[in-house]
């Protein structure tokens, strides 16, 4: 498939793996891209910058393909310092970024400078043409049913890709709800120009977390996310187990919630300890809706291949044959 997504990133396959703290790894980005895909190496995962510059350098040794970084800028518990992490990125000289969380103007100039592609998460049209006009590259449109952070407006891709489409100019990605051959061709059809996965890159033989997480998503449907974090306006879509539900919970409770109620249950690190040990409860841990239609756990190339496969199939057979009389 030729897409101006593929164009735009030389990649093969109109397939692109979103950032995803503590599992974008090299490993798993690396995966991706001999696939065909794009894969992406998560910033944040990384303790220090130094650590991401290293991180970015095992990723070149495992793939000769392209490949990009995430930068997410949003509330964390600990202050992160956003312009080393965005340095360490220009200094690697990977050519490709994703920006998600905070509008990424303030680091346009040095990305720009240094033949960087931007492509920017949206959650909603207005972003999404707010990082068009800043100069953005490309936005990856995050439709409500996606992992992580949805934003606060609840529209969900039927509705924002045919807008991103009918308003932008430039590539997009549809985000969010994607996991096989028809959420490709469906999100072809609204407009996108190719697809964004995290949650079904979880459930890859690469990803580079606990069995038991896999095998929990596996039997998941897609009554098992949980909502989080609404009273803070920085609501997340994560797996719904004990803490989730403990911390939706608290937050349900008259009065106001303060982040220091449900701090010690969302940590970031606790999330990391049971994608490491495959204890279930031990945190929270994003997944998204589609986790209702993930049933194996393949590797990155049987998935691209077979989800490109399907998309081909339904573009030219099922959609075609309806045209043939
Ligand atoms: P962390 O341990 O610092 O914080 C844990 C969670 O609490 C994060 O989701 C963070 O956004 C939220 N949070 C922290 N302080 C907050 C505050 N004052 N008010 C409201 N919410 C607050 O973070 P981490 O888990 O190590 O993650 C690092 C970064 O990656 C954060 O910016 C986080 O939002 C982001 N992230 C994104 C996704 C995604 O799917 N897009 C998933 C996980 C983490």
């Amino acid at each position: 498939m030729k897409t101006r997504i593929t164009e735009l990133l030389g990649i093969q396959h109109p397939i692109v793996q979103g950032g995803m703290q503590w599992v974008g790894l090299a490993e798993l980005a690396s995966a991706v891209s001999n696939a065909g895909g794009l894969g992406v190496v998560t910033a944040l995962t990384q303790p220090t910058p130094e650590d991401l510059l290293k991180e970015i350098e095992r990723c070149q040794s495992m793939t000769d393909k392209p490949f990009g970084v995430n930068l997410t800028i949003l509330p964390t518990i600990k202050p992160v310092p956003y312009d080393e992490y965005a340095q360490a990125i220009v200094d690697s000289g990977v050519k490709i970024v994703e920006t998600a969380g905070r509008n990424p103007e303030p680091y346009l100039p040095m990305f720009k400078e240094a033949g960087i592609k931007v492509i920017h998460k949206c959650t909603s049209l207005r972003h999404s043409l707010k990082a068009e006009k800043i100069g953005c590259d490309a936005v990856s449109v995050d439709g409500f049913e996606c992992a992580g952070h949805p934003g606060e407006d609840d529209v969900t891709n039927m509705i924002l890709l045919p807008l991103a489409a009918k308003r932008l100019k430039i590539p997009f990605l549809a985000s969010g709800g994607l996991g096989d051959g028809r959420g490709l061709a469906a999100a072809l059809a609204m407009g996108a120009d190719g697809i964004n996965m995290g949650t079904r890159f979880m459930v890859t033989k690469e990803a580079p977390i606990h069995d038991n997480v896999k095998r929990r998503m596996i039997e998941a449907t897609e009554l098992d996310t949980q909502l989080i974090y609404r009273s803070f306006r920085n609501t997340a879509r994560v797996f719904k187990n004990s803490v989730a539900e403990k911390v939706a919970e608290i937050e349900s409770r008259p009065g106001e919630t303060k982040f220091e109620d449900i701090q010690s249950l969302v940590q970031g690190v606790r999330g990391r300890e049971l994608f490491d040990g495959g204890d279930l409860d031990k945190g929270i841990w994003s997944a998204g809706m589609i986790v209702g239609l993930i049933d194996d756990n393949p590797s990155c190339k049987e998935l691209v291949e077979r989800i490109v496969a399907q998309a081909e199939d339904i573009l030219s057979n099922r959609l075609g044959g309806m045209l043939s009389s």
